[in-house]
């Protein structure tokens, strides 16, 4: 056997298993008492339906996270890649369009993977606790733009690697990040304006005492704002969200018309205050600047590796494969990406205590207090995760730690 195919299964079952440890923990964790400060949020009858939602989450994650490790092993261990890059070779002679139409297939693949449990999750689980909106032709017209969009992104980057590759050698690299800065930049400014309307409609808010408090408290907090829109999450599902995106003239402020259901007037402009915040902290920018950090770290290491015949053997292939050296390469990362994921979540938590903190320095820590409460009741989220889950996985802190932190400015 293939020593790089071994190493790649390795880590393969290193991350099952590294996942099923952390959820096995966070089930154990769940019985754990509620913490004073959040007692109250739900009666008894209330908090044993939460538990029974997120029992039903686990169980369909769990069953999605042993699926999806039988299937790769069973491709890595069959060479299917490799037979899949052969056809794919003998059907198209030009390099690019042999990649396109590998990638095109494995993408399919996965995603015809991942349906049965996103319908279930969609039409059972979250239909039963009442959070479900979405109707089975959303839901099927979802699944075909969201691969779509995917596929499109995934084939203008794999062509740009692959040309710039076929021109330049290994100093692709450098070339390589300086499209992908561009591309990313593009997808930033853009995604709301093109992206977001394949799926949702967004309105300008309008006038009226809502729209007024917005203005006002922002006004107060320097930041000045003529995008703020209304985007109907209705459609699909009960739970409520609201964020900042794009930066310069593009930016604007999006809240859920489920939000402005479920919080109230001060309660909203406290949620924005926290957006503004991150907008302040210029958190958008600076996890733009890493994400090409990364991208070029990654890229740079690929150009030493990318000629190597072991990449494309490892997954069965029998010649030289853009396409298959990418995808064993990216397979290879599997454990750097471990080890990064409790980084990038502590740098994001950090990000948002300190946008919290902005929100509570300008007056609005008791109505973001009550604003994250209903909005953890309203999404049956987890009171207790277990303290590592929240290490590894948690881009937020928990609603402990924020109202624990929003207490201790305002005192
Ligand atoms: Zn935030």
């Amino acid at each position: 056997m293939n020593a790089i195919l071994v190493i790649i299964i390795a880590f393969v079952l290193l991350e099952f298993v590294l996942s099923s440890v952390l959820s096995y923990l966070n089930g154990r964790w769940m019985t754990h008492p509620i913490p004073q400060l959040l007692q109250g949020l739900y009666d008894e009858q209330q908090y044993a339906k939460q538990q029974h939602y997120m029992r039903a989450n686990r169980r369909v994650s769990s069953l999605k996270r042993g699926v999806e490790v039988v299937v790769t092993l069973v491709l890595l261990a069959a060479g299917v890649y490799g037979r899949y890059d052969n056809w794919c070779k003998s059907c198209f002679d030009t390099g690019i369009v042999e990649l396109l139409v590998f990638f095109f297939g494995c993408q399919l693949f996965i995603e015809i993977l991942s349906i049965p449990f996103s319908y279930y999750s969609t039409f059972n689980v979250e239909q039963r606790y009442g959070f479900n909106k979405t109707t089975a032709a959303t839901f099927w017209l979802d699944c075909v733009k969201e691969f779509l969009i995917e596929y499109v992104m995934t084939a203008i980057v794999m062509c740009g690697i692959f040309l710039l590759f076929q021109w330049l050698g290994s100093s692709f690299w450098i070339w390589a990040t300086c499209f992908l800065t561009v591309f990313i930049v593009i997808v930033n400014l853009f995604y709301s304006s093109v992206i977001v309307p394949l799926f949702n409609k967004q309105t300008p808010l309008e006038a009226g005492i809502l729209r007024q408090a917005i203005e006002q408290a922002a006004a107060r907090m320097q930041f000045k704002i003529k995008n703020i829109y209304v985007i109907n999450g209705s459609k699909r599902s009960t739970k409520a969200n609201a964020y900042f995106t794009g930066f310069g003239p593009k930016k604007r402020i999006v809240l859920y018309d489920t939000l402005i259901e479920q919080l109230s007037t001060d309660e909203i402009v406290a949620v924005l205050a926290h957006e503004i915040g991150h907008y302040k902290h210029h958190d958008t920018l600076i996890g733009m600047v890493r994400a090409i950090a990364m991208v070029a770290a990654y890229l740079w290491v690929f150009s030493l590796v990318v000629s190597s015949p072991e990449l494309p053997a490892a997954l069965g292939g029998t010649a030289p494969s853009f396409a298959l050296s990418i995808l064993a390469f990216s397979m290879l990362l599997t454990p750097i990406e471990i080890a990064l994921n409790p980084v990038a979540n502590i740098l994001s938590r950090r990000a948002e205590y300190k946008a919290d903190a902005f929100a509570a320095r300008h007056g609005l820590g008791a109505a973001l207090v009550s604003g994250l409460k209903k909005l953890s009741v309203n999404t049956m989220s987890n009171l207790t995760p277990h303290p590592l889950v929240v290490w590894f996985n948690y881009s937020h802190p928990t609603l402990y730690q924020r109202i624990l932190a929003i207490n201790k400015i305002q005192k």
